[in-house]
């Protein structure tokens, strides 16, 4: 069991000047055999080693990360926590991810500063209000919140949102508001469940890449390469969002998805402006205000295939003059930081979460807005890969698909595309 983090256990520790804590994960030696590699202790590979072993008793579990623990995208992404998607496959297992998150404080004694405080989808073409209202008749169905606002509505929620009027080039049509989404504090997702799976005997190697795949003569995966020497195991678990196939073609092996540059930035902190998440999907923007007061911008993928981990200039003009139609107020805003980080997306949009051709070796990928993705993706890639049949959850969104043409079409936020 790990220290249990309290009132109580924060007065014991002070009084020893906090010299006392235990770490809050070890830093074990590297065993050459394990019962299953994770690849990538983001927040997919993490979330995958804590259902493992607490759903499955899989404890003899090693997680190898190429720099440091939740550095990737999990680190880079703008934490919108939602399920307002489209196909009945997709709601319902964002349904459960947005409850896993909403309990993972408690579950896992971390504070995840989980802060429900709904998104607002504002509407600026009549083809985006169609799609909007099929998706709330969808989510209906699923329990999932999503109601209309009038404009009135949405100008008393958000009196910041002055631009969109009749004379505008995109007049603001309507809203749409879903009061489950949420926000919350990406290094305590990535931390809650390291702690987690340390205390139940797994482990995690930090600055461990992984520079190949082994396979054995029988076809089936034998381990990985590491710089730090070759890793055992009869199943392996590739989570590197963006890297995927980058591992994968080691073996030859590909799959259909695209590395793309998804980008995001800040601004000074300012007062209290927007108490919720914004998103406007016809413009090709979103924003939420953080704690600290700084508003968090991101605006539509770069569309071309790229690595880059900074934001692309036309990127980043469209953005702010899509933000500033809406927001026109926002112009003596200053702006702060910029980064970007990589995705890799199926030509549906939709997740993979599979065995791969080759027996053993197991894929979760093709997240373009897999943050709030992580406590499902992680529940049901490990029961698939303790028990060996899909969760009912994630059954349509296998490799099957793409041999069938049976594509999952959805979107990311800021675009119907
Ligand atoms: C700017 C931006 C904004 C976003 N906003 C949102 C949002 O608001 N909501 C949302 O739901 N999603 C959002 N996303 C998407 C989300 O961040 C990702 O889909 C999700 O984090 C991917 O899963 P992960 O956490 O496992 O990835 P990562 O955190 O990237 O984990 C993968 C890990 O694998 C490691 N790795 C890579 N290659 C190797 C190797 N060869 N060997 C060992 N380790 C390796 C990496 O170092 C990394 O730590 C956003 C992404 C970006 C970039």
């Amino acid at each position: 069991m790990p220290q249990r983090y309290s009132l109580v256990s924060l007065l014991r520790h002070g009084l020893n000047r906090h010299t006392t804590w235990a770490p809050a994960w070890r830093s074990p030696q590297l065993k050459d055999r394990y019962d299953v590699i994770v690849i990538g202790a983001g927040g997919h590979g993490l979330a995958t080693a804590y259902y493992l072993a607490k759903e499955h008793g899989v404890t003899n579990i090693a997680v190898l990360e190429r720099g440091w623990l939740g550095g990737g995208n999990i680190a880079r992404n703008t934490i919108t926590i939602r399920s307002n998607y489209m196909r009945d496959a997709s709601i319902p297992f964002y349904v459960k991810s947005v409850a896993l998150y909403e309990a993972m404080t408690r579950e896992l004694d971390f504070n995840t500063m989980h802060s429900k405080r709904g998104m607002i989808d504002v509407i600026q073409t009549w083809g985006m209000m169609r799609d909007r209202r099929r998706r709330q008749h969808i989510m209906d169905i699923h329990g999932a919140t999503y109601e209309q606002l009038s404009v009135a509505e949405l100008r008393h929620r958000v009196p910041a949102l002055t631009g969109g009027g009749p004379e505008a080039r995109l007049p603001v049509l309507g809203a749409f508001v879903h009061t489950d989404a949420a926000v919350n504090r990406h290094d305590a997702v990535a931390w809650a469940y390291a702690r987690a799976i340390d205390a139940m005997g797994g482990a995690i190697h930090q600055q461990t890449p992984v520079t190949q795949l082994l396979r054995g003569r029988d076809g089936r995966i034998e381990g990985v390469e590491t710089p730090r020497g070759t890793v055992r195991a009869p199943k392996v678990v590739i989570a590197v969002s963006g890297h995927t196939t980058s591992l994968t073609e080691t073996l030859g092996l590909k799959l259909p998805l695209r590395s793309m540059n998804l980008t995001a930035f800040v601004s000074e902190p300012v007062r209290p402006l927007i108490d919720v998440i914004i998103n406007c999907p016809d413009a090709g923007v979103y924003l939420s205000q953080t704690d600290k007061g700084e508003l968090v911008i991101g605006g539509p993928p770069d569309p071309g295939q790229s690595y880059r981990r900074d934001i692309k200039q036309g990127v980043f003009e469209e953005t702010v003059a899509s933000m500033l139609s809406l927001f026109p107020a926002f112009k003596r805003l200053k702006l702060l930081r910029q980064w970007g980080g990589h995705l890799d997306i199926a030509p549906d949009a939709s997740p993979i979460q599979d065995e791969t051709e080759v027996p053993g070796l197991f894929v979760t990928a093709g997240w373009w807005g897999g943050y709030k993705a992580i406590p499902a993706g992680g529940l049901t890639l490990a029961h698939l890969v303790a028990t060996g049949r899909p969760h009912p959850l994630m059954e349509p969104f296998s490799l099957r698909r793409f041999r069938h043409l049976d594509y999952q079409m959805e979107t990311g936020t800021t675009t119907a595309r």
